[in-house]
């Protein structure tokens, strides 16, 4: 390589200093069965560990919609939103996706992970108050942590316990101040449970409580309601939810995510949300892409249907609860079980992997099996038989 423009000496370890070095307890992570690993490689097997429920990411239409996006709009973006970072295809995207939603409006983020994490804290100053499910994805987690820092009450309420909730609002309530306000936020489908979140009964305590409801449809957003729109059509409270959160690299083979909201807090929200404001906006060919997959979401509900049928056909094969979702989870206990229940499948041909804590709680290891529409009926049945073999 010496010789090639460009070509560097790589940093050693030695620049680092020893004391660093000693912070990374690698080791203690290989003992425990923990440490993570990324492939660089082409995945192998067929996918049922992917977030792609409706199969879109690899259909030409959408592929197709990304490379003309590119070829007549660029291939970045070339700034932030707010300076000249907002192209035709943003506008268009986000019309789309607040008719989708039944909402006024609609705001990209350039991801969910960020959309969470800087619309929460933007939302709440010292003294105000926010609720977070105790199993709600990491970025939420972030967020309210975030907020917390900045003088706000965290209460995080027991998974799905509305009997909690109430109550910690109303002592939350007791003690604030006058003006002080709350928010309090769900995941609709739960990332590694497959579960689903109570939005009436949600919005009723909100309702009670003067509370604002703040939803993440990451796994509910094309696979549920009847025009696949997400958990909110699902449980008929579309337009009746202040802040509805999305993502467009899950079901909708895209990249990127979404806040679907009235006109009010847009405006509270371009004003303050560091990761609006501060970030390269959404380049043109995810946007193209997503456009293709709202539309193809809305006019193909064969597969969501799809997606949803194999989940229910596995989760009754092993006996396990029914949920309107694509997760299906499949409890090991130990790492290091659900780690050799994964490499079996892997063996047998089946892309399925091991969720370990941090992800999921100490003792709570298991396979998280996803379904979609690029799945064939007979693949199904032969992971299904293939899992009851496994102990
Ligand atoms: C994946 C996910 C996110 C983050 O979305 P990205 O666009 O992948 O950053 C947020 N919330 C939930 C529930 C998710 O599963």
């Amino acid at each position: 390589m010496d010789g090639v423009p460009g070509w560097k000496v790589p940093v050693s370890d030695a620049e680092i200093p020893t004391r660093w070095l000693q912070r990374f307890d690698i080791e203690a992570r290989e003992r425990a069965s923990r440490s993570r690993t990324r492939r660089i490689e082409e995945p192998k097997g067929i996918d049922f560990c992917s977030n792609d429920y409706l199969g879109l990411r690899l259909d030409p239409r959408l592929m197709g919609a990304a490379a003309r996006a590119a070829l007549e709009f660029g291939a970045g973006s070339g700034a932030s939103r707010l300076l000249r970072g907002t192209s035709p295809l943003h506008g268009e995207l986000e019309r789309e996706l607040a008719a989708w939603k039944g909402t006024e409006t609609c705001l990209l983020f350039n991801t969910g992970f960020q959309c969470n994490a800087t619309v929460i804290p933007a939302l709440l100053n010292s003294g105000d108050a926010v609720f977070s499910d105790a199993l709600n994805h990491a970025s939420i987690v972030d967020g309210c942590r975030m907020a917390r820092s900045r003088g706000v009450h965290l209460g995080i309420y027991r998974h799905l316990a509305l009997g909690d909730l109430d109550a910690q609002l109303s002592n939350w309530r007791r003690t604030a101040g006058k003006a002080a306000v709350a928010l309090v936020v769900t995941d609709c489908v739960f990332s590694m449970d497959g579960d689903v979140a109570d939005l009436p009964g949600l919005l009723a305590l909100c309702r009670k409580h003067e509370a604002l409801l703040m939803v993440d449809e990451a796994h509910s957003s094309g696979l549920l309601g009847e025009s696949g729109s997400g958990l909110t059509e699902h449980q008929a409270v579309s337009g009746q939810v202040p802040l509805v959160m999305g993502t467009l690299g899950k079901a909708l083979g895209s990249f990127g995510a979404y806040l679907a909201c009235n006109g009010i807090l847009m405006d509270q929200l371009i004003n303050t949300s560091r990761g609006f404001i501060f970030s390269t906006s959404l380049p043109p060919a995810p946007l193209g892409a997503a456009l293709a997959a709202v539309r193809i979401a809305k006019l193909e509900p064969w597969r969501r249907e799809r997606a949803l049928s194999y989940a229910r056909r596995i989760r009754e094969a092993l006996g396990l609860p029914q949920h309107p979702s694509a997760i299906v989870p499949v409890h090991a206990g130990e790492d290091a079980r659900a780690l050799a229940w994964a490499a079996h499948l892997q063996d047998e041909g089946f892309d399925v992997r091991a969720v370990r804590p941090p992800t999921v709680a100490e003792g709570q290891s298991r396979l998280r099996i996803t379904t979609g529409a690029h799945q064939e009926e007979a693949q199904v049945d032969t992971l299904i038989a293939a899992l009851k073999t496994l102990s």
